[in-house]
């Protein structure tokens, strides 16, 4: 019997994260997060323009008078010694120590940033990291070797894909929809209609925290809320961590 698996996937570590956990709990949900374990308590605000936060500007050279040029949102890390709390009971996965784009680093630096992140999380959270998101998307390509050996099974792009197959290469993972998209919900219909005939379903969301912030008609924390109550009152769909997801595919 073929399964349909749901998972969100966040990324940076941010003080939303907490009101997301939450969220989630509340509606038995499972989830994936992405830290980078190089900057912990980083602050800074992201700029906002459309959907998307565009511009990034660190806290201690942030101006409030310019605040109504653009919408701003705070973009602050979790702190070190919160973070076990705020996660437990969540899957943690890698994002590189000091979220780098990985298709301009050496080969050197790019393996370094792989596999100091992996370790450090391993350590800290007590669980062995085996997932990853590639900063801005960038370097799957060049990096496989360095995830390999850094014991990384499966690897999220940002990439968006219209079918709800597991990807044939784990290391170049797809998402199914970016909750900012307009077609959020009628991505999530197409996936409670079909049927899982040939192969398991997987169905990726990703998100950063702050972009729940900005309020749009788009990206809001009641949009949040009204997927993870679609997707948690569905009984044919095995909502969890996108590591869960790999595991119980490949039968691990
Ligand atoms: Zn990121």
């Amino acid at each position: 019997m073929y399964k349909k698996y749901f998972a969100w996937s966040f990324d940076d570590g941010l003080e939303q994260d907490k009101r997301i956990v939450e969220v989630l709990r509340k509606h038995g949900l499972g989830a994936t997060f992405h830290l980078n374990s190089g900057l912990f308590g980083d602050k800074t605000y992201e700029g906002r323009i459309g959907n998307l936060g565009m511009t990034e500007t660190p806290a201690a050279l942030f101006d409030p008078s310019k605040w109504h040029l653009l919408p701003y949102v705070p973009h602050f890390r979790i702190p070190e010694d919160e973070v076990r709390d705020v996660y437990k009971g969540f899957e943690i996965a890698a994002h590189t120590c000091t979220h780098v784009n990985l298709s301009r680093c050496s080969e050197g630096e790019r393996r370094a940033q792989i596999a100091d992140d992996v370790a450090v999380l391993s350590e800290l959270f007590g669980q062995k990291v085996e997932g990853f998101a590639y900063p801005y998307g960038a370097g799957a390509r060049k990096s496989a070797d360095a995830l390999r050996a850094a014991g990384v099974r499966y690897a999220r792009t940002a990439h968006t894909e219209e079918g709800f197959r597991f990807p044939s290469d784990s290391l170049q993972t797809p998402i199914s929809c970016w909750h900012i998209s307009k077609k959020t919900f009628r991505r999530l219909n197409q996936f409670f209609e079909v049927e899982p005939a040939d192969d398991d379903l997987f169905f990726l969301m990703f998100a950063h925290g702050y972009e729940f912030d900005f309020g749009t008609k788009e990206s809001n924390w009641d949009k949040f809320e009204r997927i993870c109550a679609a997707v948690a009152a569905r009984d044919d769909i095995v909502c969890c961590s996108m590591g869960e997801a790999f595991r119980r595919h490949e039968g691990r």
